[in-house]
C-alpha cells in the first residue's frame, strides 16, 4: 500500500503551488477575514480564477473531448489542498459539481453551451437545493415547476442559497410532478439569476458571512434548460452531492488551521510559562495530530474509491472528520489560550489573532452546509452498513 503521490504528481503540486504563490499575492485576492473556502465574490477573486483556467488548471481531470486536461482525479486534489492550504477560495461549484452533472446527463447542446463558460470559470454558480421546510430531507422540496408551453414556470422559496447574491446563474432542483412518491417527482433546472420573477435577500450567518433566501415567482425557465429525464433530480443530486462533500472539505483546510495552533504553542504563553512546556498544550497537541492524520487518510480514501457506492460513504465519513476535526481544534484552541481568546478576529489583543474564534463559529455551518453530520451517520448506517431507515 503506497500512500504517497508519484513524482508527477508531486511536480504538478509544486507548480501549482508556486502559481498561486504569485497569483494569490495579488491585491485583493486574500481575503484575510475568511477561513474555509468561500466562493469567489470580487473582480480580483473572479480574475485569479480564470488565470488558473488560462494555466490549464481547471477542469484538469475533465475528459479531453470536453477541453479537460484528461488526468486523474488526483490532479483536482492537489489543486483544491494548495488553493486550501494558501488560504484562497476553491475553484467553485461549477468546476467540481455542476458541470459533471452536465457531462453525465446533460444534453450534446446543454454539454457544447454550459461546459466551455465552467470550464474557463466565465460564469458564477448558486446552487438552490435547500428549502424551508426541505433540509436534510431534501426530497420534500416543494418549489413548483408547471410545464407551460415549450418551457416551465417555477414558483417557490429557497433557502441557504449561497452565492446567489453575485451568481450569474442558476442549478436548482423544483417538483414536477406532485402525484407520485416524493423522491420521483423532482427535476433539475439551470436559469440565469437575471430572469424576471426572482428576489433575493440576505441572510447572515453566525461567521458574519452572507448566504440568501430566494424568491421565485412566474420564472420562466425554457424547456432546453431542464437536464436529464424529468422525474429523476433527486438521483443526479445525491450524486452531485457526492462530488461536493469530497471537493468542498480540502484536507488544507485543517491542516493550515492545525498550523496556526502550533505557530501560538511555539511562541504564545500559558499562566505565564511557555506554551510549549505545558503539560496540557503537549497532551492537546498530540491528540489533535492524530485526529489530523485521521482527516488526511480519508481524504486519500475518498480519492481512491472505485465505485460510486463507496463513494458516498467514504464522503460522508470523511465529511464527519474534516468537519467535526474543526469543532475540536477550536475548542482545545480557545480553551488553551484562556479568555482572551474569545476576542474578536484581528483583535490585537487576541492571542493568534482571535482567528481561532472565527474558526470555532465556521466549524459550526461546516457540519451543517452540504449534508449535516446527522445525516452523513445515517448515511453511513444504511447504505454502508445495510441497516434499516429508521423513519
Ligand atoms: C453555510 C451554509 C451554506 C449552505 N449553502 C447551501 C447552498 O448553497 N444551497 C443549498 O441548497 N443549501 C445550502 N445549505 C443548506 C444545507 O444543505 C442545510 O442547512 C442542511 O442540509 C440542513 O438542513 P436544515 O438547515 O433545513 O436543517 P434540518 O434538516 O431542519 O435539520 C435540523 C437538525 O435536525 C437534524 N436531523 C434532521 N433530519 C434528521 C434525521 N433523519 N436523523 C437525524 N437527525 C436529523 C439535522 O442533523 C439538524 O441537526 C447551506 C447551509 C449552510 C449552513
Amino acid at each position: 500500500m503506497d500512500f504517497e503521490f508519484s513524482p508527477e504528481e508531486n511536480a504538478f503540486r509544486e507548480e501549482v503551488a508556486e502559481f498561486i504563490r504569485e497569483e494569490g499575492a495579488k491585491p485583493g485576492v486574500l481575503n484575510p477575514d475568511v477561513f474555509f473556502s468561500r466562493p469567489v465574490d470580487t473582480p480580483a477573486r473572479r480574475e485569479f480564477i480564470k488565470a488558473l483556467g488560462r494555466k490549464g488548471y481547471l477542469g484538469v481531470s475533465w475528459p479531453a473531448e470536453y477541453g479537460g486536461g484528461g488526468r486523474s482525479g488526483v490532479y483536482d486534489y492537489l489543486l483544491a489542498e494548495e488553493l486550501a492550504y494558501q488560504r484562497l477560495s476553491g475553484t467553485g461549484k461549477g468546476i467540481g459539481i455542476i458541470g459533471r452533472t452536465f457531462m453525465l446527463r446533460g444534453t450534446e447542446e446543454q454539454k457544447a453551451r454550459f461546459l466551455p463558460l465552467i470550464r474557463n470559470e466565465e460564469i458564477e454558480w448558486a446552487i438552490g437545493y435547500s428549502e424551508p421546510d426541505a433540509g436534510s430531507d431534501l426530497a420534500s422540496l416543494r418549489l413548483r415547476a408547471t410545464k407551460d408551453g415549450d418551457g416551465w414556470r417555477l414558483n417557490g422559496q429557497k433557502r441557504f442559497t449561497t452565492s446567489a447574491h453575485f451568481a450569474d446563474w442558476f442549478f436548482l432542483a423544483a417538483r414536477t410532478n406532485f402525484d407520485v412518491p416524493k423522491h420521483k417527482g423532482v427535476s433539475l433546472f439551470v436559469l440565469e439569476m437575471s430572469s424576471p420573477g426572482i428576489t433575493i435577500s440576505p441572510m447572515m450567518c453566525m461567521d458574519g458571512k452572507r448566504t440568501n433566501e430566494v424568491f421565485l415567482d412566474n420564472v420562466w425557465v425554457p424547456g432546453d434548460q431542464i437536464i436529464g429525464d424529468p422525474g429523476q433530480g433527486f438521483a443526479y443530486i445525491s450524486q452531485a452531492l457526492d462530488f461536493e462533500r469530497s471537493t468542498l472539505f480540502p484536507f488544507g483546510t485543517p491542516q493550515l488551521a492545525t498550523e496556526w495552533f502550533l505557530e501560538w504553542v511555539r511562541s504564545g504563553t500559558r499562566n505565564g510559562k511557555p506554551a510549549r512546556e505545558d503539560r496540557e498544550v503537549i497532551r492537546a497537541v498530540g491528540r489533535l495530530s492524530i485526529m489530523l492524520e485521521n482527516v488526511r487518510l480519508f481524504n486519500l480514501r475518498v480519492l481512491a474509491t472505485q465505485t460510486a457506492a463507496e463513494a458516498t460513504v467514504y464522503s460522508a465519513m470523511y465529511k464527519i472528520v474534516h468537519s467535526e476535526y474543526h469543532h475540536e481544534l477550536a475548542d482545545v484552541a480557545l480553551d488553551l489560550m484562556g479568555p482572551g481568546s474569545w476576542l474578536a478576529h484581528h483583535d490585537k489583543d487576541a492571542p493568534a489573532d482571535g482567528v481561532f474564534d472565527m474558526i470555532r463559529r465556521t466549524a459550526v455551518l461546516m457540519t451543517v452546509g452540504a449534508g449535516s453530520s446527522e445525516i452523513q451517520r445515517n448515511i453511513i448506517a444504511r447504505r454502508g452498513l445495510g441497516l434499516p431507515n429508521p423513519i
